[in-house]
């Protein structure tokens, strides 16, 4: 069974009075269980809408998502499947997905009610994030940026999800927090046997936690591999770009380049290869065709 696969998902935006903006074009993806996957790119590049579509939040307008074997959204929306509670999201702002008014501890009771497990607390799933058990009656504004996140995780895995998806879950962090939580929600996700795609547009967090990093430009995936091979050894123009603009740990060594131009209007895309008018090794064929094809979407690159 494979646990979740994204099939050339096509997703538009709409906007009464404005013409339709196709925010994931013809995207794929995988994730098995127990697999970490790292999706990253500039904002805006379709990342947030191509998760809402994996949690049939937004309706496809093309291609398919399955998960664990069943179609979410197929060419249209469908209703929200009970079997979607196996997918548990946690966004960027923990203040946006916790409620204010209630405990902390209830909050997490809902998700472990959600799986129907009477046998674990709230205060064992604080624990296991890091948390005094204890704190389960305090409420949300009585932590920190980072404690809140962690409550949120907690909340996410309590409800027992066989895909755990983290939003840009630690984009609000300080940079102290990024790494702890981004390791903690690999490590929980891997224990519970869970697959974690994990949405950032920073490669350097990405990196700590990913077996595989797919790079996503203008609602396309350009290139997927291997984490080591692709941060070592990276072959998409945009992916060596969005390496450029890493700044070196030390301070030292080479400074970021930032990336060329600016990201085009996703209404109206660049014909051919998205990437033409930032690349610097575009050639002719470039303006004119798209490379369609993985894992490496660029015409240097064509599959064997
Ligand atoms: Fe650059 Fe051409 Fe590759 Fe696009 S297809 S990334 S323009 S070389
Ligand atoms: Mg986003």
């Amino acid at each position: 069974m494979s646990l979740l696969n994204v099939a050339d998902l096509v997703v538009d935006h709409r906007t009464p009075g404005r013409p339709a903006v196709r925010a994931v074009a013809g995207a794929s993806l995988t994730v098995a269980a127990g697999e970490v996957v790292g999706l990253v790119g500039e904002s805006g590049c379709g990342k947030s809408t191509l998760a809402r579509a994996v949690c049939g939040l937004v309706p496809a307008a093309g291609g398919a998502v399955a998960f664990e074997d069943r179609p979410v959204t197929r060419l249209g929306l469908r209703r929200r499947d009970p079997a979607l509670t196996r997918i548990q999201m946690v966004f960027q702002d923990p203040y946006a997905s916790l409620n204010p008014r209630r405990r902390v501890g209830a909050q997490i009771g809902d998700g472990l009610a959600a799986a129907g497990d009477r046998a674990t607390t709230p205060g064992e799933m604080l624990e296991r994030v890091g948390l005094p058990g204890g704190m389960a009656e305090r409420y949300p504004h009585e932590f920190s940026g980072g404690q809140r996140q962690r409550i949120a995780i907690a909340r996410a895995l309590a409800a027992r999800p066989s895909l755990l998806i983290g939003d840009e879950p630690i984009s609000a962090l300080d940079a102290s927090a990024q790494a702890q939580v981004a390791t903690l929600m690999r490590n929980l996700a891997v224990e519970s046997g869970a697959g974690l795609l994990f949405i950032s547009h920073d490669l350097s967090v990405v990196r700590l936690i990913a077996d595989r990093i797919a790079v996503m430009y203008l609602g396309k995936i350009v290139e997927t591999g291997p984490t080591a091979r692709v941060w070592a050894e990276p072959r998409h123009p945009y992916t060596q770009a969005l390496l450029r603009a890493i700044p070196e740990p030390d301070g030292l060594g080479r400074l970021p380049e930032e990336l060329p131009g600016d990201v085009p209007d996703p209404a109206d895309p660049p014909q051919g290869c998205r990437f033409h008018p930032r690349c610097p090794v575009a050639m002719d064929v470039c303006a004119e065709r798209e490379p369609a094809f993985g894992p490496v979407a660029c015409w240097l690159h064509p599959p064997a």
